[in-house]
């Protein structure tokens, strides 16, 4: 059932304006070719507002408006002290507003709004944790002849832009920021077409801070329209991406044309690994999870689960009881734990994909026997799967998840190991030999053990092993990712 009267209750003033512009330079302006596309709630298909699709010549004013912020009056010569003020204000502000921001992206794009208040409060401790680097980003003082001084400076990279997918929108955003403004970048975003609500909201909000306009500009619109422009523009000098790997390969093809940096968040092909020692309930549980929480719309979706052989049938059984317990629903709902698919072409996607299964030989078992109705999957288990499948192989980005055995810790390694992708993993056992082999054997870029989903807020490097990226959010590693060493060698 939809919950109109939460949705009227909640619905922010934003959708009670017009066309939603760009923001460039500190200004809000239509897209000079007047173009605006819907964005539509998937729970209930309704408009939620229009939003302007910015063509070449707005990315070439956001573009140098960006350029501007960053060289006069320059942000990234401003007191590292200013800027750790600056970014902890935009903190503050969206810690203020974090309820509305959680329910835009709701709307948006129809996550649970339990899941989308858990990643903005996050998004929150994110910005304090980047609000502390602009004093702490030290160069590096080298050996040298005593007549000599070498050392080595590093210096923000200029513009940056932030392109970003449907699934998580002020999540990606927010990262993208945080790391591009605290080594002294500043920004240009585009949201996905999908879900661009948080990102102009948050856009308005910047107003509320002493932050320089240009500093962060927002384009909203397509792939093949604003977001090519983005990244072919000669002024961009890297590019933050998170979305699929077949885009991030054309972002690398076309950002090495001038050399521009890249940092690739894609996407993947997780394995739950659980052993018979685990704590089996807890793993059943937290695997379904894995696989269910957002709707399966994550990029760390647990989307196969590999189980010992000697308890296969007990594991099965619990996993089927909890993929039962996952409440489906309106995001709005208090117990709703996933809502609908992000869109009915996604949907379509979906369901295509679980007809592959089958006709794979795959068998399908669902938690809930619906109608389809266009909107809603329930959790999906695929099993008597090969590997080679390409249900098995290939991102669905659904709430399905393909469910095999193995024998010992070599082969749970080599299976987990057997995808084109590598963003994360999640282990389960008690015993302290298998985890740490089976840690040092996985190919990701995060592993769980005897949990699932953390996510430091900022603390730890996140990104992929193979398929799944290049670079790393967070961490000490973003500051590389976002500055240019400078080396420094003076004849005294
Ligand atoms: P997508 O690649 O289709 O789109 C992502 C973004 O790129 C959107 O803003 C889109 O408009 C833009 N885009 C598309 N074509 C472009 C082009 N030619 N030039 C420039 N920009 C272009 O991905 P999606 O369907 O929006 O998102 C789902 C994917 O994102 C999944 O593969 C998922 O795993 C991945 N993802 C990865 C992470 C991570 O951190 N690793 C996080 C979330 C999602």
């Amino acid at each position: 059932m939809i919950a109109t009267s939460v949705r009227e209750r909640l619905a922010p003033a934003l959708l009670t304006e017009g066309p939603l512009g760009l923001l460039i330079g500190g200004s809000w302006e239509p897209a000079r070719s007047g173009k605006v596309a819907p964005t539509t709630d998937p729970t209930t298909g309704q408009v939620l507002a229009e939003v302007a699709v910015a063509g070449p010549e707005d990315v070439d004013r956001a573009v140098a408006a960006a350029r501007r912020a960053f060289e006069s009056p320059s942000w990234s010569a401003l007191a590292p002290q200013e800027r750790g003020r600056l970014l902890l204000q935009v903190a503050d502000v969206l810690e203020e507003h974090a309820e509305e921001l959680a329910v835009l992206d709701s709307l948006d794009m129809g996550g649970a709004l339990v899941t989308m208040r858990w990643l903005a409060g996050q998004c929150v401790d994110v910005l304090r944790h980047y609000a502390g680097w602009p004093t702490k980003i030290y160069g590096q003082a080298a050996p040298s002849e005593p007549s000599k001084l070498h050392y080595v400076l590093r210096e923000p990279l200029g513009v940056v832009a932030a392109i970003t997918a449907w699934n998580g929108p002020l999540q990606q955003l927010v990262w993208k920021i945080g790391a591009a403004l605290a080594t002294g970048n500043t920004v240009v975003a585009k949201p996905a077409l999908w879900s661009p609500l948080s990102a102009i909201r948050l856009g308005q909000l910047l107003a509320e801070t002493d932050l320089p306009p240009g500093v962060v500009n927002i384009v909203t619109g397509d792939g093949g329209t604003t977001g090519e422009a983005l990244i072919s523009h000669p002024g961009v000098d890297k590019i933050s991406f998170t979305g699929s790997l077949a885009t991030g390969r054309h972002i690398q093809e076309t950002a090495a044309r001038d050399l521009k940096r890249v940092t690739l968040e894609l996407g993947g092909k997780s394995p739950t690994i659980v052993f018979d020692d685990a704590d089996l309930d807890a793993a059943a549980k937290t695997a379904v999870a894995g696989f269910a929480m957002g709707s399966g719309q994550g990029c760390v979706a647990g989307s196969r689960i590999l189980v010992q052989e000697t308890i296969y049938d007990r594991f099965r059984e619990l996993l089927v009881e909890e993929m039962g317990n996952y409440v489906a629903g309106d995001p709005f709902e208090p117990d709703t734990m996933m809502g609908p698919l992000a869109a009915p072409e996604h949907y379509a996607r979906v369901s295509e994909w679980i007809e592959v299964a089958r006709e794979e030989g795959a068998t399908v078992t669902r938690a809930a026997d619906w109608e389809p109705d266009g909107r809603f999957i329930p959790p999906t288990l695929l099993e008597n799967v090969d590997p080679e499948m390409r249900s098995v192989r290939e991102e669905i980005f659904g709430p399905v998840s393909a469910l095999m055995s193995f024998t010992d810790v070599e082969d749970a390694i080599d299976r987990g190991n057997d995808t084109d992708y590598g963003l994360s993993a999640s282990v389960w056992t008690r015993e302290i030999g298998r985890i740490n082999r089976v840690v040092r054997g996985l190919r990701a870029g995060t592993v769980w053990v005897n949990t699932f989903g953390d996510m430091s807020t900022g603390t730890v490097p996140f990104g992929g092993f193979k398929g799944s990226g290049i670079g790393r959010e967070h961490g000490t590693d973003v500051l590389d990712a976002y500055t240019e060493a400078k080396t420094v060698m003076i004849n005294t």
